[in-house]
This record gives structure tokens, C-alpha cells and sequence, in this order.
């Protein structure tokens, strides 16, 4: 149906998180309001009034005129959502099965969409053209003089708070009013980048670096490309990183590097911002809400046009983006674990796609799955095989521990790790001791019947820690205190087994009286700045040993650490879940990276009790292609993914019998959906209802469907289980489903 005049009608999400409103719903424009696809909007919906976001105008509409409403104000003066982030929304919307309105909420920060975005100028201050004849007449200030003095040779105008110059606006004002100045919204230009060389050249590069650039600057000029960067710990990747966004900018393009949030300290942001300046923003969650505004302001308003930021900053507002680096790949922490779950690796790829732009993924140990599909092809591989300035990769020990206790040793430090610290402390360097696990002592046991203390409220150990002298949870943060008797038969003997990182402390400090400790793990780093305080007190010498979870494993460049220790390498080896091997590896050849980072050449002890098992074998001898081949092996012949997909819905509430029907009817259903064809029957491994390992948290119940298939045509199956855990949603149990979950507990 055709419209007479000039009428428009706006195509508008409403910011509602509701599937039945996940459509787009058409408005009138009324006249004199200017709208654009990406400006937020209030229309009336029913009897309220929402949010809405604009994602397109049109002229014609065929919606009858009597059911029509009209937009009631623009909320933002500017887009907020430029059209590629909008694609990027829709993709979002379908990939992790998530509303437009959801996908919407992800790429606009929170901070933003409850301000109000104004457009793209400052205020600017220029001379008159009367100035030049009307100077010798007019009587001015000392400051105003200064002014003119200031923006004389710039005759298309000076932005005001570029003028080094306090009282800058009202100088400016006052010569307004006298009529030798204009003051006037200059749009924001781009600055160009001349400053930018030089700045950079604090090494010369490696071959490898050089290599590894220029490949990246042939993808910058000519067809985009993916690359992988794997580059050995110390073979300079950040370097890499930084001749790359700067070759970006140089092209008139903005950059965005993905770090994981444990990444971003002070010391990585701050090479930033020497190395780019006020090109440079940093988003993180780490920033006040006025910070996150401005920043993420500054990059919309093209002043910034390189950014630093962990997970969400892969939503960056940047114009003409040309590269997206992931740094460390590997991490978990790319995966995001609240609605819409995206994975910032598959966004930053399917990102660079629509703006035709470079993707780096980076990492020392990439992710099996990358490096599966790198050598399929979908990424270029870009290979630093050894340190920078022919430093060696650290000489690595393994120390069986069952040999120790066979000699009689029952202390956690081996006797090769007591001597090692001991030569270290004595020459003036530093120790990292890696235990990947908090609190003191894992669980409580009883000796005489074995009774193991458990949360009241969930099915785990409670953990015990000495510095309040209490029991926690760490599932639900419960506590109790330490009981003197057994709860069950009364007997004394009631013991702690299971080293954690505070029991290291104190074990470290009865067998080195004088040592200086600092310790890392979720219970010291509390705040933000906590773990900030913690590593420059480390990194500036005024304590010899850290010890830590994984928060020390990544990224951390400590020049003075000799000698790195690791406490019991195959703890992380025996969770239930088929990536521990590809964890471990990964954590134990990040650690030993932390060794020998200066001058001095590093050394590396490792404590296990399977000193032949593959994973910590070739994490000692730093052979990641070694074990790739032998991972992805056993990864064909387990039937594990990449080969395969495995999904988990999980199902909890308070009733255990109302979670564990509902799991099992969701099992016959999908398992009568598998056997209706032969090619469905070919493509599932297995559909299997059961109780979740951890059976119970917070006092809900736990159960899941576990399903296997091939990952070779799987679309339709994957479709259809997540619509049907989406139809079975039910007020008692809650339903949540998980392609390859980041956990399996
Ligand atoms: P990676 O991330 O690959 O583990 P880094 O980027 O942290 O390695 O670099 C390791 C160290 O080497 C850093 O201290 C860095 O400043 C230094 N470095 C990087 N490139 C060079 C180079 N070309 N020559 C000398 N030192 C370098
Ligand atoms: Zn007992
Ligand atoms: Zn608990």
C-alpha cells in the first residue's frame, strides 16, 4: 500500500527481553523529527512507553494507518549502533539463539544506554576575519592575548580543550563578545598519525617479528585474512601486536586488542598509551561508570581508534575497523557466561568478515580447536619458534613425587625444589611457586569413620582456611567453623587433606624462616586493586616468592624470577571434563614461561605424581605441535571435539524429583527425534540423562541431558534441541543448554 507525501516509518526492536516481542515493529515518523538507523528512540508500547532502537527507515509501509503510533522523542542525537554492529546484532541474535533486543543490550554498554550520546563536534574557538584590521583597537586581557597568539596560525579553528591554556573557553568567550573570535561546534577530525614512528623503535625486531608483521601488512593492504600467531613464551608477541595496530592506524584504520581481563594491568595499558596516546582507550570491567562512559564515547567519536579491552571490547564502536587482535587465545575467559553466551573469538571473526578487516589470534598454546582449523586452513599460520635476543626457553626438571615419599620425604617441596628455591634466595632472585588451588586445605576428614565435612547446600567439599580459621564453599560462599569432633562419630580425629595455596605459604615459611611471601588467589585479590598492589610489590623486588593460582600463570613479565616451581602439575589433570589434558599443558607451559624473562636464565621444577603422562611431558620440553598430535589423536579416537559436539542441557530447582523428570523427558524426546531417519540415527553418539557431578548447588538440584554427535551436519539436531529446551521451560525447573560447555560439572 502506497503512502502520499513524504511521510516515514521507522522499523524499531524494543528494548524488551521477551521472545514474543522479538520482531520488528513499524512506527510513524512525525514530521521534523530526524531519525537515523542506530538512534534510540521512546515509542508507545500498549500501555507503556519503552526504549526502542531504529534499525531502519523506510517509506512505505503496510501496516494499516488506524493501528499505527508514532515515535515519541529520539533519545540520542547521533547512531549509537553503527551499521556493521547492527549486523553484528543480527548475527548475535542467531547464533546464540538470543532476541535482537538481548544482542542489542550486548554491543551498547550499559553506561551508555542509560546517557544520552550527543554528535560528533567541540567546541572550537577561530579569529574573526575582521580580527586582523580590528586588532590594533581593541583593548584585551593578558589571557586573551595569549589566545589569540595560540590560534592565530590555525585559521579553520582550534578545539578548546586542545589549548594548553586555563581559562581557555572564557578567553574565547570574551573575544567573541568584542567579535575578534568565533566561538563555534567543530566536527571531530581524525589526527593524523605522524607522531607515531620513532616512538615505536625501542628494539629492532626479530626475523620471526619482522615476518610475522609483514605478512600482517600485505593482509592490511590487500584481501583480509585470519592469521594464528603461535609464538613460544618470550618470543615478543606484544611487539607484534603493536607494529600491527600501528601499521592499522598509518592506514587511516582503527584496531581493537582483545586481552583477557587478567591481562589488562596497569603496566600492559600503560605501554599502550606510550606507544599511541590519546589514540589509545581501555575498556574494561575493572573502569568507574563515568570512565567506561567516556571511553567508550571517545572511540565512538573517532578520537580513540584503538582500543584495549578485554571479552566486550570486541563490540567496540569503531569506524573503519582494519584488525582485531585476540591475544591468548586460549583462555576461557573469551567465552562469555551470561546471556547471550557469545564466544568474542567467533564474534571477532564474523566482526572482521562484514567490516573486511584483519583478524591476529595469538597464544603460546593455542586452543586445539584453533589450531585444528588452522591446519584445515581457515586461518594463516604465523610461527615464532624461539625467544627474543637468544634468550633460552627455560631447562625444565620433573620431579616424580612418588619417588620422594619412597625416600622418605613427606614434605610438599621436593628435594630438588627445596634446594633449587634456596640457591635462588641466596643469589638475590626471585621464585613463582604455581599451585592451582585455593584456601588451605581442600576437605575435612575424618580418620575414624571418614566422614568428609560437606556444604549443607551443595554436593562439595568445604574448604578450609586458616586465616579466618574457617570452612567455605566455595560453590555458594557458606561457611562454618572448623569442627573440633567428628559430626558423626564424635571421634577427635578430625583432619585437613589437600594442599592449598595458603597451606604452601605457611609450609614455605617453616622451611625458609626469613622469606618475604606474596600471595594470589581469589582471597587476596578481592578488589581490583588488590592484585594490582600485589604484582608491583612482586615485580619491584619487595618480596622473593610468589605463590599463586592461575591468576599468575599468563601474561605476567617478571625479569628478576629465576626459578618457578610447580607444586603437584597434575592436580588440574583429573576433572571430569575431556579438556583437562588440553588445560593442563596449557597451564604448565604458560607458568613455566613466567622463568627466565630477563638476563638471567630461567629454570623450572615440576611436582607430580605422573611425570610420564603426555601433557606435562610436553609441556617440560615446550613441544606444542607434539602434543597437538598426540591430543588431537585421542580427541579422534574418544570421540571428543573437535571431531564431535557435545551438548548439556542442565536442569535445576529445588525439587529433585520435579528436575529429574523433567531431564528425563527431555531425553525420550530427543531420543525419539534422533531414531526417526537413518541420517539422524547415523548422526548421534549418545543421549544420556543423568545426575550433574555436582548434583546440588545453593540447595537446587541438578540434572542434565548429555548428547554426543558428530559435528559434521549437525545444524538441524543443534537447532532442534535448543528449541525444544526452549518449549520445555517450566516454572519449577530452570533449563539451560550448552553447546561444548565451558564446564562439565
Ligand atoms: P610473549 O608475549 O611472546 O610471551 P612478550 O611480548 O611479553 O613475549 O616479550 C617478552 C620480552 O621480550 C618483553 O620484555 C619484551 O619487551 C621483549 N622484547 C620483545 N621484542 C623484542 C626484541 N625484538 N628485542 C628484544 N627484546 C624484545
Ligand atoms: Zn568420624
Ligand atoms: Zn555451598
Amino acid at each position: 500500500m502506497r503512502r502520499s507525501g513524504c511521510q516515514t516509518y521507522a522499523q524499531i526492536i524494543v528494548d524488551i527481553l521477551n521472545e514474543q516481542v522479538d520482531k520488528v515493529f513499524t512506527y510513524a515518523v512525525p514530521e521534523g523529527m530526524e531519525l537515523t538507523s542506530g538512534m534510540r528512540v521512546l515509542v508507545p508500547f500498549g500501555p507503556r512507553r519503552v526504549v526502542g532502537m531504529v534499525i531502519g527507515l523506510t517509506e512505505e509501509t503496510d501496516v494499516p494507518r488506524e493501528r499505527l503510533r508514532s515515535v515519541l522523542s529520539a533519545l540520542d542525537d547521533m547512531p549509537v549502533v553503527l551499521p556493521e554492529l547492527m549486523q553484528l546484532a543480527a548475527y548475535l541474535r542467531t547464533a546464540c539463539h538470543s532476541t535482537m533486543a538481548a544482542a542489542l543490550r550486548c554491543i551498547l554498554p550499559y553506561q551508555v544506554r542509560s546517557g544520552r550520546v550527543r554528535p560528533l563536534s567541540r567546541l572550537a574557538v577561530r579569529l574573526t576575519q575582521e580580527a586582523e584590521t580590528a586588532l590594533g583597537r581593541c583593548a584585551r586581557s593578558k589571557k586573551q592575548q595569549e589566545l589569540i597568539e595560540r590560534i592565530a596560525p590555525w585559521p579553520e579553528g582550534v578545539r578548546i580543550g586542545h589549548i594548553e591554556m586555563e581559562g581557555a573557553l572564557q578567553a574565547a568567550r570574551a573575544l567573541e563578545k568584542k567579535g575578534l573570535a568565533e566561538v563555534f561546534p567543530m566536527e571531530v577530525r581524525r589526527t593524523p598519525y605522524a607522531n607515531l614512528e620513532g616512538e615505536l623503535d625501542a628494539y629492532a625486531l626479530t626475523d620471526a617479528q619482522q615476518a610475522a608483521v609483514a605478512r600482517i601488512r600485505d593482509s592490511l593492504d590487500g584481501e583480509m585474512q585470519s592469521f594464528l600467531l603461535h609464538g613460544v613464551t618470550g618470543s615478543g608477541k606484544t611487539e607484534v601486536y603493536l607494529h600491527a595496530v600501528r601499521e592499522c592506524l598509518l592506514r587511516g584504520k582503527g584496531a581493537i586488542l582483545l586481552v583477557p581481563e587478567i591481562s589488562l594491568t596497569p603496566q600492559m595499558v600503560g605501554w599502550f598509551r606510550a606507544r599511541f596516546g590519546d589514540h589509545a582507550a581501555v575498556l574494561h570491567s575493572g573502569l568507574s561508570q563515568g570512565e567506561k562512559y567516556d571511553e567508550w564515547r571517545r572511540v565512538r567519536e573517532g578520537e580513540a581508534r584503538v582500543v584495549i579491552g578485554a571479552r566486550s571490547a570486541v563490540f567496540a564502536p569503531v569506524e573503519s575497523l582494519g584488525l582485531i587482535i585476540l591475544d591468548e587465545e586460549h583462555e576461557q575467559t573469551y567465552q562469555s557466561e551470561t546471556h547471550p553466551c557469545y564466544d568474542a573469538r567467533e564474534v571477532a571473526r564474523e566482526r572482521c568478515r562484514l567490516q573486511r578487516a584483519t583478524l591476529v589470534l595469538g597464544s603460546a598454546t593455542p586452543s586445539i580447536d584453533t589450531y585444528a582449523r588452522t591446519l584445515r586452513g581457515h586461518n594463516v599460520l604465523l610461527e615464532m619458534r624461539q625467544r627474543v635476543a637468544g634468550r633460552p626457553l627455560p631447562e625444565v626438571e620433573i620431579v616424580d613425587m612418588r619417588q620422594e615419599i619412597i625416600l622418605g620425604n613427606r614434605s610438599m617441596f621436593s628435594r630438588a625444589l627445596h634446594a633449587a628455591i634456596e640457591e635462588t634466595l641466596l643469589a638475590g632472585q626471585q621464585v613463582v611457586l604455581f599451585h592451582n588451588r585455593r584456601g588451605h586445605s581442600s576437605f575435612v576428614k575424618c580418620r575414624a569413620c571418614g566422614y568428609t565435612v560437606h556444604c549443607p547446600h551443595c554436593d562439595v567439599t568445604m574448604t578450609y582456611h586458616a586465616v579466618d580459621d574457617t570452612l567455605k564453599c566455595h560453590y555458594c560462599g557458606a561457611e562454618m567453623a572448623l569442627p573440633r569432633a567428628c559430626p558423626q562419630c564424635a571421634s577427635p580425629y578430625i583432619r585437613k587433606f589437600g594442599v592449598g595455596t595458603q597451606q604452601v605459604e605457611e609450609k614455605l615459611k617453616q622451611e625458609f624462616p626469613a622469606v618475604t611471601v606474596v600471595r594470589m588467589d581469589i582471597d587476596t585479590t578481592k578488589g581490583k586493586d588488590e592484585m594490582v598492589k600485589l604484582l608491583t610489590s612482586f615485580r619491584k623486588g619487595e618480596a622473593q616468592v610468589l605463590i599463586g593460582t592461575q591468576m599468575i600463570a599468563k601474561g605476567h613479565d617478571f625479569p628478576n624470577v629465576t626459578l618457578v616451581g610447580v607444586i603437584a602439575a597434575d592436580m588440574t589433570l583429573n576433572l571430569p571434563d575431556y579438556r583437562s589434558e588440553e588445560r593442563t599443558f596449557q597451564l604448565l607451559t604458560q607458568v613455566e614461561g613466567r622463568a627466565g624473562r630477563g638476563v638471567h636464565p630461567g629454570r623450572v621444577i615440576v611436582q607430580t605424581y605422573e611425570p610420564e603422562h603426555y601433557a606435562i611431558a610436553m609441556a617440560a620440553t615446550q613441544d606444542y605441535r607434539a602434543f597437538y598430535e598426540q591430543e588431537i589423536m585421542r580427541r579422534r579416537r574418544r570421540l571428543y571435539p573437535p571431531y564431535t559436539i557435545m551438548m548439556r542441557i542442565l536442569f535445576s530447582g529445588k525439587e529433585a524429583s520435579d528436575v529429574r523428570a523433567a531431564a528425563e523427558l527431555m531425553e525420550m524426546e530427543i531420543n525419539d527425534w534422533f531414531t526417526r531417519d537413518k541420517r539422524r540415527r547415523d548422526q548421534v553418539i549418545q543421549v544420556h540423562a543423568m545426575e550433574a557431578p555436582l548434583g546440588r548447588i545453593r540447595d537446587e538440584y541438578r540434572y542434565q541431558v548429555f548428547i554426543k554427535m558428530y559435528a559434521k551436519g549437525s545444524e538441524e539436531a543443534l537447532d532442534y534441541i535448543e528449541g525444544a529446551a526452549e518449549g520445555a521451560q517450566a516454572k519449577a525447573v530452570r533449563i539451560e543448554a550448552e553447546i561444548n560447555p565451558a564446564s562439565f560439572m
